[in-house]
């Protein structure tokens, strides 16, 4: 059985100062984005779950995506089996990554939700992706969105999902870097940076009036990322890319989630391919892709 599950970005990412747990509130509005991992997954009935992985990515510096069983999609497995209560269900992974590694797209996560979607119909689980949202909300804030994918507002550490009013398809270029940011470490500079955020940031309602009229050039104007400075701050040449892309006319640059990556909105398909252009020919990214939004979520193919 094949899964195949996109990235995701935040047109925006509110976050708040830390909570009593340790996890910083969120207000996000995620959408999935045309750029997928798949995952072949087949039985075995001696309760082995194995992974392997094919990246089709360049890996940043020091990035490793674990063959064990750190591996999100292993975990996800392990937890789901736990759940079904039968300890000889087993399954051997193979993940096709095409998700940039470290690079705040979410593909750790993007795994973690389709192993629980292939292994619950390979294993007979019959539980809905609703069912299965509390086992991805424990995996990862990222992983129930990406069960649904389309575009949702995320509260909670961001793994309370719900969908948003949105109508048209928005074109996207992504900005890759040669070494990936660590999501704590940005994390921590943002509590460094930023003691006084609020206790319950907000969605900005721009951003919801601009995707429920379906405007892209209203959608690039309301962008942001509360990240932004903390990103920067670790890594300041990011400061170069969005400006490249800026200057080549985007209608918005964002860094996406914890970062690296750069995210760019072009007003259509062609102006996507004029930003690539400017984005490989000015060389401080390492890959250079064009993708298109929404998407749907993990889904069997
Ligand atoms: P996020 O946007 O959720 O903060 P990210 O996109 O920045 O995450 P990931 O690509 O999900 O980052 O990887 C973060 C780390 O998770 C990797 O360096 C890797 O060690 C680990 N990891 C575990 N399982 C996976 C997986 N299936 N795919 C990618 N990384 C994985």
């Amino acid at each position: 059985m094949t899964v195949r599950v996109p990235a995701k970005i935040n047109l925006c990412l509110g976050v708040g100062r830390p909570r009593p747990d340790g996890f910083h509130p969120l207000a996000t509005v995620y959408q999935a984005v045309d750029l997928h991992d798949e995952l072949r997954i087949t039985a075995r009935d001696d309760g082995e779950i194995t992974v392997a992985v094919h990246t089709e990515v360049a890996l940043p510096e020091g990035s490793v995506v674990p063959e064990s069983d750190d591996n999100l999609a292993v975990r996800a497995a392990r937890l789901l089996r736990k759940h079904l209560g039968d300890e000889s269900l087993g399954a051997d992974i193979v993940i096709r990554k095409v998700i940039p590694v470290a690079g705040g797209m979410a593909g750790g996560s993007a795994d973690a939700a389709a192993a629980l979607v292939g292994c619950n119909e390979l294993w007979g689980g019959g539980l809905s992706k609703l069912d299965l949202e509390p086992f991805a909300a424990e995996l990862g804030s990222d992983v129930p969105f990406l069960l649904h994918g389309g575009i949702a507002i995320g509260g909670g550490r961001g793994e309370t999902v719900s969908p948003v009013l949105a109508r048209g398809g928005y074109h996207w270029v992504f900005a890759t870097a040669a070494e990936g940011l660590s999501t704590a470490a940005v994390y921590a500079e943002f509590d460094r940076l930023a003691p006084d955020a609020p206790a319950e940031p907000e969605v900005p309602d721009a951003l919801l009036n601009a995707l429920r009229a379906g405007d892209a050039h209203a959608l690039g104007l309301a962008l942001s990322n509360d990240l932004t400075e903390a990103a920067l701050s670790l890594r300041p040449e990011l400061a170069d890319t969005l400006d490249v892309g800026l200057r080549a006319g985007a209608l918005g640059a964002i860094i996406s989630g914890s970062g690296p990556t750069t995210v760019f909105l072009a007003a259509s398909e062609q102006h996507a391919l004029d930003l690539a252009m400017a984005l490989t020919s000015a060389m401080n990214a390492a890959d250079v892709i064009q993708s298109h939004g929404p998407v749907s979520g993990a889904r069997l193919v």
